[in-house]
């Protein structure tokens, strides 16, 4: 804990000892520079100044740190953060990935579904109809075998009562 307040009183030191408090330089346009932030350096967030025609046709190279070179250890946690920050981005783009990937697994499912619904209605169709073909023909069948059976009742009576007419 006495660490932690030796730490903060020495950084709030050394950005107090700073450029912060000086007067506001200009430019080599002659006009007062303006403070702007760079994410580039090895300090994301540290600021600067800056020539104020900035983005526009008027500008020139002024440069100058605003704020405190920050103690080394601030180096490393950022190249730490940063790198986190990379691991995060990568998994957060292999996750978009894997998800694509199972929205088109899920895609071709669903097709694959469709189709194989679509070949089991077609099929129980043509089950039903091969089932009524049967029926028909069973009844066909049966109207033969009642005729058959009239027909071969008939000369049998003809074979044993020839004369029965006479
Ligand atoms: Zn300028």
């Amino acid at each position: 804990m006495r660490g932690h307040g030796a730490i903060t009183r020495e950084r709030s030191s050394s950005i107090s000892s700073s450029s912060v408090d000086a007067p506001t330089p200009h430019c080599y346009c002659g006009v007062t520079s303006l403070i702007r932030t760079s994410w580039r350096s090895d300090y994301p967030g540290r600021r600067f100044y800056g020539c104020s025609g900035y983005g526009t046709s008027r500008k020139c190279s002024f440069f100058q740190w605003y704020d405190p070179e920050p103690p080394a250890r601030y180096s490393d946690v950022i190249r730490r953060l940063l790198e986190t920050n990379e691991c995060i981005r990568s998994e957060n783009r292999e996750l978009k990935k894997t998800r694509q990937e199972l929205l088109d697994e899920l895609r071709r499912l669903q097709q694959s579904v469709h189709e194989t619904r679509a070949e089991l209605e077609a099929a129980v169709a043509a089950s039903t109809a091969m089932e009524d073909n049967m029926l028909a023909s069973v009844v066909r069948t049966r109207r033969h075998g009642v005729v058959i059976i009239v027909l071969i009742s008939v000369i049998v009576l003809l074979i044993f009562f020839p004369d029965r007419s006479r």
